[in-house]
């Protein structure tokens, strides 16, 4: 399911990304983030990170909606203004864990992201930092550390359509030049991994369900992930992988226009399938 990228194919790739940079409102993203190896290997997936932080217009501060930051009954903004890199992962070889981001805190976001979020359980956060599930795409995307960046807790109590409608009060902050991230994985089994990288029928089917509902722009039946049963169980043993899609469809509106891009399922059962929205 995965190749090597052609120059060709990569430069196209540049181009496609680059006719963003007139557009009103910064794109949302939702990222595929894998194994945190893509943070120090020169690969398909992390050259496209490279491509994509080279082609976009450069952000005000970037929002992370991480994976690997859950929280129960409250969201957490962090609010600090030098956020640290958090090594949040283990048996990895020394190179992965000597790797810092240092990009700044965005306190000025992180106030008005409260603001905006007032009818929710919210709360600013000084003790997290930058997780893996965001510094390892960043560092790619942005290796100059140079963007604000800030993170957004999944209240891992609430159902689904919470995290949905929650972005709904944070749309605004795409106009004032906020790159949201969703970074988790459309099928994330970790208890079902494949050495030899055959990929499982189920993580195929999972795949391309989610993907046919968001080229129907029906988002709802993605909140609803849940009702394709056993298929979601075995994409989504536990569904934090998932959860953020559910925070980058919730940053859309009916004028986005999306792509894919890193379209592969890794070690059987995980898929890379990444996003891109945009307007004109
Ligand atoms: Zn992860």
């Amino acid at each position: 399911m995965m190749g090597a990228i052609s120059m060709g194919g990569l430069k196209s790739l540049y181009n496609e990304f680059s006719t963003l940079k007139n557009s009103k409102k910064a794109p949302v993203l939702f990222v595929g983030h894998g194994s945190p190896m893509n943070a120090i290997e020169d690969n398909f997936y992390s050259k496209t990170w490279q491509a994509l932080g080279a082609s976009l217009p450069v952000p005000s501060a970037v929002l992370s909606v991480s994976a690997h930051w859950l929280s129960q009954g409250v969201t957490k903004v962090t609010a600090m203004s030098m956020p640290e890199t958090i090594h949040d992962f283990g048996g990895f070889p020394k190179a992965l864990f000597d790797i810092q981001y240092p990009a700044p805190g965005a306190t000025d976001f992180a106030e008005q992201t409260i603001q905006l979020l007032h009818d929710s359980h919210i709360e600013a956060d000084h003790n997290w930092g930058l997780d893996h599930g965001t510094w390892s795409v960043l560092v790619k995307m942005y290796p100059k550390a140079n963007i604000p960046v800030y993170q957004l807790s999944i209240d891992y109590s609430k159902p689904p359509e919470y995290h949905f409608n929650l972005m709904k009060d944070l749309q605004i902050l795409r106009s004032k030049g906020v790159l949201m991230m969703g970074s988790g994985n459309i099928v994330h089994n970790l208890s079902r991994l494949q050495i030899n990288g055959q990929v499982y029928d189920w993580s195929i089917e999972f795949d391309e369900l989610i993907k046919s509902y968001i080229d129907k722009g029906d988002y709802q039946s993605v909140v609803n992930f849940r009702k394709s049963g056993n298929l979601a169980k075995l994409a989504h043993p536990s569904h934090e992988h998932f959860l953020p899609l559910l925070y980058t469809l919730g940053m859309v509106d009916s004028r986005d226009n999306h792509s894919y891009f890193n379209e592969g399922i890794e070690l059987g059962s995980i898929s890379m399938r990444s996003l891109l929205f945009s307007q004109d």
